[in-house]
């Protein structure tokens, strides 16, 4: 019996407790993927009404090893979506100026204004994941960022932001057949670097380092699901249904008709 992918705030993760190769009552490929396909439309549906009542952001993080499928769940959930209410934003090594603020001035930048959609590839917990994992700062910085994390989150929802956090659970040898396969096909192989190999290394080190960050960090204003993501097509049916489901609870309304729409004339 796999686990419920939402955590539950105040529960330790183990990962070994999470199939990555689950895909629910689907066997079927297609059947998963025409359901996709409905809750991308209804996305869309769901993101003009955000758009239009102006009242709610969602703010939707993907977090993954190399390989985890970041870009390919982005490109296959959200292509329905108008782009003037969406925006992506990935978090690269920090530049210069970036490492000159504290770690979450980038990010508070780029979260989603009312009406709209932000989409973070990768995202503040690079900060107690990638640099836990290396050393980058010593554990007496991000230790304390678990919270400091959870106090920002908290400000967004405040706020009017809806939070998902999702993590892309993929096993280590499915990571191998990915970059087996990047590196066989010429028009896959931009997708490879040498840097890939060395961080697959530190698989261990990374699984440890997001138990901690989904044990800490998933709280009811920003809960973290674990996707088994194996299946691409699995992962973006559950992506998308929680995308969707989540939308729905919020209740948004179109701004009420004008009440003389029908008596304004538009001159010639
Ligand atoms: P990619 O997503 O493949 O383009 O790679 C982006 C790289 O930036 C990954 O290797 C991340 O680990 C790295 N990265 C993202 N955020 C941070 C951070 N806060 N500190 C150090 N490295 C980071
Ligand atoms: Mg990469």
């Amino acid at each position: 019996m796999s686990q419920s992918i939402l955590v539950k705030p105040d529960t330790k993760v183990l990962l070994a407790d999470y199939d990555p190769d689950d895909h629910g009552k689907y066997d079927d490929k297609d059947e998963a993927r025409g359901q996709t396909e409905r809750y991308v439309e209804r996305l869309a549906e769901l993101q003009e009404v955000l758009w239009a009542e102006g009242k709610h952001a969602l703010l939707v993080v993907f977090q993954a090893l190399d390989a985890g499928g970041k870009d390919g769940v982005v490109e296959k959930v959200m292509h329905g979506v108008n782009p003037q209410g969406c925006y992506v934003a990935s978090f690269k090594v920090p530049t210069p100026e970036e490492l000159a603020h504290d770690y979450l001035w980038r990010v508070h930048k780029v979260t989603p204004r009312k009406g709209t959609i932000g989409i973070f590839n990768r995202s503040h917990y690079e900060d107690v994941l990638v640099v836990r994992v290396h050393n980058l700062v010593p554990e007496s910085v991000w230790k304390p960022r678990y919270d400091e994390i959870n106090d920002f989150e908290k400000t967004l929802a405040d706020s009017g932001a809806t939070i998902l956090k999702f993590f892309l659970h993929i096993s280590k040898e499915e990571q191998k057949q990915r970059f087996q396969d990047r590196l066989a096909d010429p028009k896959k192989n931009w997708k490879f670097s040498a840097g890939d190999v060395e961080e697959r290394k530190y698989w261990d080190d990374y699984m440890r380092a997001y138990e901690d960050a989904l044990s800490k960090c998933s709280t009811p204003w920003a809960p973290w699901y674990v996707v088994p993501s194996n299946h691409k097509w699995y992962r973006d049916l559950v992506v998308s249904r929680t995308i969707v489901e989540t939308l729905e609870k919020l209740d948004m309304h179109f701004p009420p008709p004008l009440p003389d729409a029908d008596k304004i004339v538009i001159p010639d």
